[in-house]
């Protein structure tokens, strides 16, 4: 059925009078080894170098330093001579509302057979977006260890009920499927027992006030360090138990914050084609800073995020520079981009997929980059490789590759990682919307990811350049093509998206 849609619509090209070509250039042309030679690896390391320095303070959603970075990513656009893409110049403003937890009149008490554990508010962190009361509710065991013990559960155990699970460490092997699951149900509250390794999100949430679940749809979550709960967690057996839970918490302090997405366009040169538009985008957000009152906080409390992300907002400036000297313009506008607030939850590419600058129909594709300066991946040194997330389940997988042939660089699926990450960066949002979007990157993977240490010293920016002229030859490719991509109709994974695609295109899909 949908190859049958998709057919409709090459039909409808061919008969507008567009030529399609079957093949995109066998070498390289002029343009492409112009824009490539405009990327320059010391203009990546100058600008990473401010970026992710201490001023910035690691970049926090909303913080002074994601201010300061967005002023700069804006500065950057206007030099290259963008068009701005916002609606305050540059800036794509979004009001959201701060929350911040109460703890006035908390209380929480699990009752089982063999008595009650209660926690203390001083051991408890939580976050949610209304006040809580839960009494008598039914207390189900998540047990993460594995994706066998996270199947045993349906989305409709978990509904409306209190959910125990072991804080996350990175590496649990059900932590995927366990992901899946909480975001299909709607649990009252997630309690996480115990110290985990992994940061899941601030205590304090962002909400925009026109799409409160936000686009992951996290459930309120509590976390807690004390020893009774983990040995609680220990006693009942995984799934539903004949625990049960009274709860309060108290609705949260909310205040609003503006935020911004960072937009800029180069219109394009082709009369037809410059109404449809490329997107290549990146987060410009990291972690902020650990809390002076961390246990472990040493001297250096700044989470520089160098690599992740500052690595593809650099990029995405260096793109917007090496292009706007290419005279004619692409043939197709590009949007050149940068989020807020991935790092809580993929919160500005969602955004902007409520409010796009460009009509969601015209959009042909989303290059997202991330993490792409470090080499130091922890499966082993990647040089002249990249990889992209969901590869296959779109054309624009193809042409990367070719890209990547003609300038030296291995474009590759990961067997693992490929499709894992696909969900856990901007294209996503971009992708529910129906556009192709990918994500590229080097490393999915290295010893500082959300740590103190990614610094920008540690990026290595020849092979960031070598990357950044691979991309600006596939980006030229899909600007300049009349033929758009699209989602790959033999592929189940992609299946979802290819519905939305149909959907903005209004392409009947019976
Ligand atoms: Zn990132």
């Amino acid at each position: 059925m949908q190859r049958k849609s998709l057919a409709i619509l090459f039909l409808a090209t061919l008969a507008s009078g567009a030529t399609v070509p079957s093949h995109e250039p066998a070498a390289l042309t002029p343009e492409e080894r112009a824009a490539m030679r405009e990327i320059s690896a010391s203009d990546l390391r100058a600008r990473l170098s401010f970026l992710a320095s201490d001023l910035l303070e690691g970049r926090d959603t909303p913080s002074p330093g994601l201010d300061i970075a967005a002023e700069y990513i804006a500065s950057e656009f206007r030099r290259a001579g963008l068009e701005p893409g916002g609606n305050g110049g540059y800036f794509q403003i979004a009001n959201f509302n701060l929350l911040t937890p109460v703890k006035d009149g908390f209380s929480l008490r699990i009752t089982t057979p063999n008595g009650v554990t209660s926690a203390n508010p001083n051991e408890v962190s939580f976050s949610t977006t209304q006040a809580i009361d839960l009494h008598h509710a039914t207390v189900v065991k998540l047990d993460i260890s594995t994706p066998e013990t996270v199947a045993k559960l349906k989305p409709e155990d978990l509904r409306d009920r209190l959910v125990l699970m072991q804080a996350p460490h990175r590496g649990m092997k059900g932590l995927e499927a366990a992901f899946q699951l909480v975001g299909n149900s709607q649990p009252a509250l997630l309690v996480l027992a115990g110290a985990g390794g992994m940061r899941i999100s601030g205590n304090a949430r962002l909400v925009d006030p026109a799409a409160p679940r936000g686009p992951i749809g996290f459930p309120p979550m509590l976390r807690t360090m004390s020893k009774d709960f983990s040995k609680l967690y220990d006693s009942l057996p995984n799934g539903v138990t004949s625990a049960t839970a009274d709860l309060h918490i108290a609705a949260p302090l909310s205040k609003p914050v503006q935020l911004k997405n960072v937009i800029g366009i180069l219109r394009g040169s082709d009369p037809h084609l410059k109404k449809t538009c490329v997107i290549v985008t990146a987060h410009y957000d990291h972690i902020g800073m650990k809390p002076a009152d961390d246990a472990k906080a040493g001297a250096d409390r700044i989470y520089n995020g160098a690599n992740d992300d500052g690595s593809g907002t650099d990029s995405v400036m260096e793109l917007a520079k090496a292009f706007a000297s290419l005279k004619p313009h692409p043939r197709r506008s590009i949007v050149f981009m940068t989020f807020f607030g991935e790092e809580k939850g993929e919160l500005g590419s969602a955004f902007y997929g409520r409010h796009p600058v460009f009509p969601l129909e015209d959009t042909v594709a989303d290059l997202n980059l991330e993490q792409v300066g470090r080499t130091d991946s922890t499966n082993g040194p990647q040089v002249n490789t990249a990889s992209l997330t969901g590869f296959g389940y779109s054309t624009v997988s193809d042409t990367l590759v070719r890209a990547g042939s003609l300038t030296g660089i291995r474009v590759y699926k990961d067997p693992t990682a490929s499709d894992a990450y696909f969900s856990r960066s901007d294209n996503q949002a971009l992708a529910d919307t129906g556009v192709p979007a990918h994500t590229l990157c080097v490393a999915y993977d290295y010893p500082d990811y959300h740590g103190l240490g990614d610094e920008w010293p540690k990026i290595d920016y020849n092979n960031m350049a070598r990357v950044d002229r691979m991309v600006a030859v596939a980006l030229l490719r899909m600007a300049n093509s009349p033929e758009a991509p699209h989602w790959n109709p033999r592929e189940p994974k992609a299946a979802r998206y290819l519905k939305a695609w149909d959907h903005i295109h209004d392409v009947s899909t019976r």
